[in-house]
């Protein structure tokens, strides 16, 4: 049977009008012999609304019950929309995720899909329903208790269905038409890509492209879940949004295919630290165990690098990590230092940098991507800090007051404006 998920945001079904607006986007579908799994987020507001109450009611709040009051926002819209469908004349029926049942680890307020069983939802569209609307976002514990996936978790919730289900699409409905070269807000040559391969966007998601939860393109990845980006405020059709699919799917793509940017980075080195074997574990072990994501690392060589003939070498290490994390990133350094672990002679922090990459699959196959984004930079003045890079991506470290000017420099450069 010809099956679509359609997953609706927070903006999407943000009062009764917009659910209704959205609820006639399923009726169309289910017009043209559809059967549709609708995930709906909560109303936009409604999930930042219910963590204030639980924070406010208890600090150090139960986790249990964090998500038995956050689930609840998707509980209203998922209801709603069966009724917005069945006053419409489609035969439509909600699903709270322990109904499903939709089946996660225990990890309350970021739990992971254990499986996800089709017979109930199966059994009533066998009875004549065509919609099944979901909450999402949410699932329930091997123990019976509700949990949550973690903020964004509604995508990942549509995307899963659509593997559980073997859907023809994932169709995510949101307040933007689609995946951009960059974000539009920043340079105004953004455009709108109508394809985009699975490990594209996947760097785009976590470099803060904040269309997709990241993990929701993982999970597409995995089981080539094809996953369309469209607005829900425009007419929309098959042809409308961003297609995130297999990179066979799209015929010829770019060297660079995004540019992204991350603001709140920072950068912390640690001056003249020994160049010996077991330097690095004894500096990255305690940050791990502090819990700071580390992202960048730079070793220098140092000039005589280590061997028996320089055994009191030295270098610098630097690395980068979410500015939220310096104080925890400072302090689980500086308690090494004075455990006596690692030695060094200065910290030094910037909290005022900024990453900036440039992502494209084409990037496996062409030589010269860095010279030339490192040629833009340098055209407009702009300091390079620190330097990464992967199969498919290259990621600055600049200045924070410099990051609209790269993003822009570069999305010119690549000529990302062209189709
Ligand atoms: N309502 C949840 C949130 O705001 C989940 C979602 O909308 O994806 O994080
Ligand atoms: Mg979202």
């Amino acid at each position: 049977m010809p099956l679509l998920v359609m997953k609706f945001g927070g903006t999407s079904v943000a009062d009764l009008e917009r659910i209704e607006n959205a609820a006639k986007k399923v009726r169309k579908e289910v017009e043209r012999g559809y059967y549709v799994i609708v995930i709906v987020s909560a109303m936009s507001g409604k999930t930042n609304e219910l963590v204030g109450w639980v924070e406010t009611t208890s600090k150090l709040y139960d986790a249990r019950e964090y998500d038995a009051v956050v689930a609840s926002g998707e509980n209203i819209t998922a209801g709603l929309m069966a009724l917005r469908l069945q006053e419409m004349g489609v035969p439509a029926r909600s699903w709270q995720g322990w109904q499903v049942p939709i089946n996660t680890t225990s990890a309350h307020g970021s739990a992971r899909f254990v499986s996800i069983p089709r017979d109930n939802l199966d059994a009533k569209f066998a009875e004549g329903f065509k919609v099944a609307v979901v909450a999402g976002f949410q699932g329930v514990s091997p123990e019976g208790r509700i949990t949550t996936l973690g903020r964004g978790g509604s995508d990942t919730t549509a995307v899963a269905f659509a593997a559980a289900f073997g859907a023809e699409r994932c169709d995510i409905y949101t307040d933007v038409d689609g995946v951009y070269t960059t974000d539009p807000r920043i340079c105004a040559k953004a455009r709108k890509m109508d394809k985009i391969a699975f490990e594209e966007m996947l760097e785009l998601a976590s470099l803060g492209a904040k269309v997709l939860q990241t993990r929701s393109v993982e999970l597409a990845m995995r089981y080539k879940v094809r996953l369309r980006v469209l607005s829900s405020f425009e007419d929309t059709d098959e042809t409308s949004g961003t297609l995130v699919c297999d990179e066979e799917e799209i015929m010829e793509s770019k060297v660079v295919s995004g540019v992204a940017y991350s603001r709140d980075e920072a950068k912390i080195t640690l001056v003249t630290v020994e160049d010996r074997p077991g330097v690095a574990s004894a500096i990255f072990g305690p940050l791990a165990d502090a819990g700071v994501n580390v992202d960048m690392i730079v070793q220098n060589i140092s000039e005589k690098g280590h061997d028996d003939a320089h055994p009191g070498a030295v270098t610098d290490m630097t690395f980068s990590c979410p500015v939220n994390q310096v104080e925890r990133a400072k302090r689980a350094v500086e308690d090494a230092r004075a455990a006596g672990s690692i030695v060094y002679e200065d910290l030094v922090v910037d909290t005022d940098v900024a990453k900036v990459s440039v992502v494209g699959i084409g990037m496996r196959s062409h030589a010269g991507v860095a010279a030339k984004m490192f040629s833009a930079l340098a055209a407009e003045n702009v300091n390079i800090k620190v330097i990464g890079t992967s199969e498919i991506k290259i990621s600055v470290l600049i200045d924070r007051k410099y990051m609209e000017l790269a993003v822009q420099a570069l999305h010119d450069a690549f000529e990302l404006e062209k189709a």
